[in-house]
């Protein structure tokens, strides 16, 4: 994901995304990006309220430069403290994603 797409992200992120835990939104300088991948990107949000992590996992439906917010997924998932094995295995399962969104967001 380029840069410009990124900003486009984390925009929606900061309007549409609450913290699972008690629902504040996320300000940019909580959202840490963990990674990037040519259709998507996972961010950990700390919560400047409960102080709580989350796993907030994005993907871009389609490709156009730049992206509209209409194509933006995010799937946000309460998390413990992030280990790097949990983030490697989410990265796993994003490069090895294949692409059946319909199927991923209506589990
Ligand atoms: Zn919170």
């Amino acid at each position: 994901m380029n840069y410009q797409n990124l900003k486009v992200v984390l925009e929606h992120i900061k309007k549409n995304v609450r913290c699972p835990h008690c629902e504040v939104s996320y300000p940019e300088h909580t959202l840490n990006i963990a990674e990037t991948f040519e259709n998507g990107a996972l961010i950990v949000g700390i919560c400047e309220k409960c102080r709580k992590p989350a796993l907030i996992e994005v993907m871009i439906m389609s490709d156009p430069r730049p992206i509209n917010k209409d194509q933006i997924r995010v799937k946000t998932m309460k998390s413990g403290p992030v280990t790097d094995r949990e983030i490697d295995e989410l990265s796993r399962f994003l490069q090895e994603f294949n692409g059946d969104f319909k199927t991923l967001f209506t589990k």
